[in-house]
């Protein structure tokens, strides 16, 4: 071990890996196979206080620092080259006081452990869609999931955070203390601290899903697909729109949490509505636990494939909206997911937190994975030759679904106003843009 690397390890609980260290390259891992960085340095954090100290290390070693959770972030953002790297994952413990409704979340906590340790009491709170899948990033980016509809985003139920900041002090920030903070903490992604803690307000959920696909082929799927957008629009709040597209074939839908034999009865309605516009090849009712659902596409969306992703936010999926989606020729043409938004998403004030678009109706993503680095260039083009015209259709987009498109991702994501708050607040916490490995809040300059 280096000197430098020695000094670091005085002060840290957890281990400190360098190259070559066992572990090592377990930690610079990241879902993207893209990815392939070398930290100088990689922290396992044991406590807010390990945080702390190897943040103030960082900064007195002049090192780019990385925040891992769950290593989902599509560009990389938590592997620094070179630099040091906060890997939070020996803090995955989630804590449930059922009678308070609350759950306290360490920052290195996967969704799988939050949705599993809540539905032991019967509880839960809204979480994407794949369990393995950090808290901490998508949280912090807001956090769509299929109970969001009933209770919001992942962010609006984060009652107070514990946070380390670029000073390496350790904070609380909720409504009383810290509010911008905890106002910029909602949407506002890595870009004001470490998160070493999440208090999350959680709900009766007493674990009922049900899954609903109609298919149809591409080339009939325009008259299916506009009568299903037109029923989104008075859906249940238990019910939340969602259509795919692989290859040639849509699956339009909705995944439901909440009693099943409703849904069933939703689903009935919306496949007799949908077969006025075209013959249904294959109808796919699948009850199941809400613990089921929310590992369902694990295998599909594992690690170690090289991926690529282009997102946009639509208000409205009008009817140019859907002939482009479905405009589907040529080569290597990306996968497409349409999720919608609304219900608790929208009752929320757009100024009432940093996350922002909340008039979103539905988030789209065109996804494409292989295996072969040579691939890289011809499925990049092909996956923007396909999303890129959308963009003109497009009001914003997900932050947490922006891949490498720095400012002007940004300015996808957030309204000018939003963008003058934040700078506001980072500042007044990181001014020197310590945590600049993100989609990044720039400072006002020196
Ligand atoms: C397979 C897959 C499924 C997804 N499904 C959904 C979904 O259903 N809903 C949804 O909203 N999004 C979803 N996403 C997007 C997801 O929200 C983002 O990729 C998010 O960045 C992942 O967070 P992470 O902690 O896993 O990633 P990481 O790469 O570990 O973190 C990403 C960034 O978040 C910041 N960060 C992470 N943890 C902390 C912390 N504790 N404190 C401070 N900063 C931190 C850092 O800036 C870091 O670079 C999905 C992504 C993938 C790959």
């Amino acid at each position: 071990m280096s000197t430098s690397g020695r000094m670091l390890r005085s002060r840290v609980e957890g281990p400190v890996l360098e190259p070559g260290d066992a572990g090592y390259d377990e930690s610079r891992s990241v879902w993207n196979a893209m990815i392939d960085r070398r930290p100088r340095f990689v922290v396992r954090c044991a406590s807010a206080g390990d945080v702390a100290s190897a943040v103030r290390f960082a900064v007195e070693h002049e090192l780019e620092v990385g925040v891992r959770c769950g290593g989902h972030g599509i560009v990389g953002h938590a592997v620094p080259d070179d630099g040091l790297m906060l890997d939070l994952r020996p803090m995955g413990e989630v804590q449930v006081d059922a009678t308070a409704r609350r759950a306290r979340v360490q920052g290195g906590a996967l969704l799988g452990a939050l949705d599993l340790a809540t539905q032991a009491y019967g509880l839960a709170t809204t979480a994407g869609n794949v369990s393995h899948t950090g808290v901490g990033g998508l949280t912090l980016g807001g956090g769509m999931g299929w109970l969001a509809r009933q209770h919001g985003l992942s962010c609006d139920n984060v009652v107070s955070f514990e946070v380390v900041t670029a000073g390496g002090e350790i904070l609380r920030a909720d409504a009383e203390s810290h509010p911008e903070l905890y106002w910029a903490l909602r949407g506002g992604g890595g870009n004001f601290g470490v998160v070493t803690e999440f208090e999350f307000a959680l709900h009766p959920e007493p674990g009922d899903a049900l899954s609903v696909e109609f298919l149809f082929p591409v080339s009939s799927a325009a008259g299916p697909m506009r009568r299903w957008r037109d029923a989104s629009r008075t859906a249940d709040r238990r019910a939340t729109w969602n259509a795919t597209i692989v290859e040639q074939t849509v699956s339009l839908g909705f995944v439901w949490v909440g009693d099943a034999a409703a849904g069933a009865d939703r689903a009935d309605e919306l496949g007799a509505l949908l077969a006025t516009a075209g013959p249904i090849a294959r109808r796919i009712v699948e009850p199941l636990s809400y613990l089921e659902l929310q590992v369902r596409e694990d295998d599909v969306e594992g690690p170690a494939l090289r991926r690529y992703w282009k997102g946009h936010y639509f208000r409205d999926l009008g009817d140019e909206v859907i002939d482009a989606v479905l405009a589907r020729d040529g080569d290597d043409v990306p996968d497409v997911s349409l999720q919608a938004y609304g219900g608790a998403i929208a009752d929320v004030a757009d100024g009432d937190t940093a996350f922002s678009r909340r008039d979103t109706a539905f988030e789209f993503v065109a996804a494409c994975r292989w295996h072969e680095p040579a691939d890289d260039e011809k499925r990049m083009v092909a996956a923007r030759r396909y999303a890129g015209p959308l963009e003109r259709f497009a009001s914003g987009a997900y932050v947490n679904a922006l891949g490498d498109e720095g400012a002007a991702g940004i300015r996808r994501a957030y309204s000018e106003d939003k963008l003058a708050r934040l700078r506001t607040v980072k500042d007044a916490y990181d001014p020197a843009n310590v945590f600049h490995h993100n989609q990044n809040i720039a400072p006002s300059p020196a």
